[in-house]
């Protein structure tokens, strides 16, 4: 069952946000389509929450206009645009039962009373705290009442639903599993979720496209694996996790890709990689290390410079000779045991892994 009445598209047009002089948010335009599960990401200070704000309603932008629907919203004060809302600081009225919470929305709107006991009922199960109806927040875990946040959020049928760091005071086995719950959730509901996180594998595991803010200017947005595996600039590469960059001389189109040099030897790059500059970025887990030269791809002398057992992985510092110092993640299955800190051995990858940036 869809518990949306109709999920929402949201568009924002060169929206910005100062305060005096200082730019919060920078001409911020995107559309979160129907049904979608956009994540906001960015360090902290970055404008996700100024941006979700003004999404809710609970603040205006200085420039710039918000749709719902094709219909400007900028204005619009937020109980009019009745999204739904979990947000760190979005308590819990503690001296009501977990039923009266997820009820309190259907009251408002002055829904029949079976109407709201068949829809408390509803969502109680579907977040599972069957049992627990009578308790209060102060009787529950943090994941428990998270849970009530969630289904009092949902319980209306929201067009959309805004999440901000719900689940930062959780450990991380708890989180995993609120994660996993929030999952469900969009899928069983079909609402447009905007969930706002500064934690990029919790971003990449959820969302179905990614945002990515930096310093109130949107980066990239695209779904988790162009985000990784594409990234738009230098800043949304090094955000998502370790890259190499390699320094490059002289690249340039060659029939099906691109060829330069990195210090002495030869590097081919495939077609995918964008047109041709002057730095390959490549992440650790693609790119291996030998002690004999390989036959096949690009490969580059180096010294081991560190190595660090993290038990299914073994990581790797290795200079490339009068070159960047470079980090490699293997399986530890896979490793040879006589790479030690001073060996000389061959960092390899395959030329549809680089990219250029
Ligand atoms: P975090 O992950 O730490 O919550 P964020 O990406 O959500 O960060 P915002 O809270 O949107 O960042 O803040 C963006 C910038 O706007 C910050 O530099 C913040 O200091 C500034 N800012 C936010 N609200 C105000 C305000 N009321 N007055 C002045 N500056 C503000």
């Amino acid at each position: 069952m869809q518990i949306a009445k109709q999920a929402a598209e949201l568009t924002a047009q060169g929206i910005g946000r100062t305060y005096g002089d200082f730019h919060a948010l920078d001409d911020i335009s995107l559309t979160i389509g129907r049904g979608e599960f956009l994540t906001l990401l960015g360090p902290s200070g970055s404008g996700k929450t100024t941006f979700l704000m003004i999404l809710a309603g609970f603040d205006r932008p200085t420039s710039g206009t918000l749709f719902k629907d094709g219909a400007d919203v900028t204005r619009l004060p937020a109980e009019k645009r009745a999204f739904g809302m979990v947000f760190q600081g979005y308590a819990l009225f503690p001296h009501m039962s977990v039923e009266k919470n997820i009820a309190f929305p259907l009251q408002i709107q002055g829904q029949s009373g079976t109407q709201i006991q068949s829809r408390v009922d509803d969502m109680i199960d579907r977040v599972g705290l069957r049992g627990h109806e009578k308790k209060r927040p102060a009787d529950l875990s943090g994941g428990q009442q998270q849970r009530v946040a969630l289904a009092r959020a949902l319980v209306f049928g929201p067009s959309v639903l805004l999440l901000d760091e719900p689940f930062s005071a959780l450990d991380k086995n708890l989180r995993g599993s609120m994660q996993d719950e929030v999952r469900r959730l969009h899928q069983e509901t079909g609402t447009t979720f905007v969930f706002v996180t500064h934690d990029q594998s919790e971003a990449l595991a959820l969302s179905t496209r990614v945002a990515i803010f930096n310093q109130g200017k949107l980066q990239q947005v695209a779904s988790p694996r162009d985000i990784y595996e594409r990234p738009a600039n230098r800043f949304v590469a090094e955000f998502l996790g370790d890259i190499n960059i390699l320094p490059l001389a002289g690249a340039a189109m060659n029939g099906n890709g691109a060829v330069a040099r990195c210090g002495e030897q030869q590097i081919r790059i495939a077609s995918a990689a964008g047109a041709p500059t002057a730095h390959l970025a490549i992440r650790p887990e693609h790119m291996a290390l030998s002690t004999e030269r390989p036959a096949a791809g690009n490969v580059l002398p180096v010294t081991i410079e560190a190595v660090t057992y993290l038990g299914p992985m073994t990581r790797f510092a290795a200079r490339v000779d009068a070159g960047p110092s470079l980090v490699l993640e293997t399986p530890t299955h896979a490793t040879t045991p006589n790479l030690v800190p001073g060996s000389h051995a061959w960092v390899s990858w395959k030329e549809e892994q680089g990219y250029f940036l």
